[in-house]
């Protein structure tokens, strides 16, 4: 069955308004998860499941994460458009291309490098220009690029990883699920100050874990 004009327009409104019942309530966050259509970005047996507010698998066994968690951790980065974001955990790609849309440039790496060809064929399709996706251990951050004026992982650390708290500039905010188990994690705010950082903590959150060294899918 194919979808008319009112299905879309209904199933946009239905999708907006969960992102808001879940607290983002930012409205240039909310325009750009408007852009971004989430369908391309599943592949495979859950292509109509795209729309609802849930995780859903994606290849090499991951997950891409509930729209309503992409909200709020784009919401808790307080993006500027002049910033250059560190993605850690590329994945489907969806998260990198809401930023894409609040920023100036998006690196996002993942151990995975058929994540990284997959997504970058649809950043591709989409003419997202300013996203870079490399193939690298994110736990280490990205040196060259480095410092970022915002850092997004998108896998739970034990612990905010050190070499990404020195590459976020001064002033610069990262937001990372921390937690030892996959049971209990909490989503960290950590924002640098000239003499050190702050950490809030925001929410209760379920990611797969950040996993050192390279994916074995070649
Ligand atoms: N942000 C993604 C969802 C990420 S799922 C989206 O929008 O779809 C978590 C991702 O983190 C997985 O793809 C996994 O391969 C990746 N990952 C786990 N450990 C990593 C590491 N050390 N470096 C880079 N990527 C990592």
């Amino acid at each position: 069955m194919t979808e008319d004009a009112d299905d879309i327009a209904e199933r946009k409104m239905q999708f907006l308004f969960a992102l808001r019942s879940k607290g983002v309530t930012d409205a240039r966050v909310l325009t750009a998860m408007e852009k971004v259509d989430r369908g391309p970005f599943i592949r495979g047996y859950f292509t109509d499941r795209a729309y609802e507010d849930m995780p859903l698998p994606i290849a090499c066994g991951q997950t891409i994460s509930q729209p309503s968690v992409v909200g709020l951790m784009t919401q808790a980065l307080k993006l500027t458009p002049r910033d250059k974001v560190l993605e850690v955990g590329t994945g489907s790609g969806y998260q990198a291309a809401i930023l894409s849309h609040l920023v100036r440039r998006v690196y996002t790496v993942d151990r995975h490098k058929r994540l990284v060809t997959e997504a970058s064929a649809i950043f591709q399709e989409l003419d997202l220009t300013n996203i870079t996706a490399l193939t690298a251990d994110g736990s280490f951050g990205l040196p060259d690029q480095a410092p970022f004026d915002r850092i997004i992982v998108t896998a739970a650390a034990e612990d905010p990883p050190g070499p990404l708290l020195a590459q976020l500039r001064i002033g610069g905010i990262m937001v990372v699920p921390v937690g030892q188990s996959d049971a209990v994690q909490s989503l960290i705010r950590v924002t640098r100050h000239e003499t050190g950082f702050d950490y809030d903590e925001l929410r209760p959150v379920r990611f797969v874990p950040l996993v050192e060294g390279l994916g074995r899918d070649g």
